[in-house]
């Protein structure tokens, strides 16, 4: 099957991810890299809203093209993408529950083995930056090191992926873990997983399913 133009694959994305609840109104944004630079969701346009004309370019010295008014967090997507050679695409987003554990400006302990699908023991929570800032970009570069996703404090969470689909799928299961987790808060202490038993959930993982494609 031919793969849809670059345009249309994060229209489609930033559709998928109010229909999955894990955003609304302007909140969130999208890009996947291209040969020469980005595309990227543009600023302040609610998903309904947008078309694949909506979709920005940008090349990696933040320049967009002309007339076209990029996400304010196109920072972030830059440099994760010039951090990172094998991801392909980054999600942001303010869902419920990712944001609310995120307002507690702490890392997502190891609770539940899927944990491990980020790429560690934790979901790590960058510290609190402004939206739109350097600053926020260079602390979510710092929490996303060898990981696939991370909370922002006080915000919401990116994740990332070596396509679209796969960014999308993991802002999914972050925020399934943080309901989850969430939940688990409303009963108590949470017992925790131990550095052992998360290595060896590692190495299970490994050629597991189609997480690592
Ligand atoms: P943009 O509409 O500029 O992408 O901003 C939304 C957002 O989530 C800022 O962090
Ligand atoms: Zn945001």
């Amino acid at each position: 099957m031919r793969k849809a133009p670059p345009a249309q694959q994060l229209l489609d994305t930033a559709l998928q991810m109010a229909q999955a609840g894990l955003n609304k109104g302007t909140s969130g944004n999208a890009s996947m890299r291209l040969d020469d630079g980005f595309l990227i969701t543009p600023s302040g346009v609610p998903a309904e809203q947008l078309s694949t004309q909506s979709m920005v370019y940008m090349d990696w010295t933040g320049q967009a093209e002309a007339g076209k008014k990029p996400s304010s967090e196109w920072r972030f997507h830059r440099d994760i993408l010039q951090a990172r050679p094998e991801v392909n695409a980054v999600v942001h987003c303010h869902s419920m529950f990712a944001t609310t554990i995120a307002c507690l400006a702490r890392d997502v302990p190891p609770f539940h083995y899927m944990i491990a699908t980020v790429g560690g023991d934790t979901i790590r929570c960058a510290p609190y930056a402004l939206f739109g800032t350097q600053a926020l970009s260079d602390v979510a570069v710092s929490a996303l090191q060898d990981r696939n996703a991370c909370l922002l404090a006080h915000h919401g969470m990116i994740a990332l992926g070596k396509h679209l689909p796969q960014a999308l799928a993991m802002a999914v299961e972050v925020e399934n873990l943080c309901e989850q987790y969430w939940r688990l808060l409303q009963l108590g202490e949470p017992a925790l997983l131990t550095p052992d038993q998360m290595r060896e959930v590692h190495a299970q993982f490994k050629g597991y399913g189609q997480w690592g494609r």
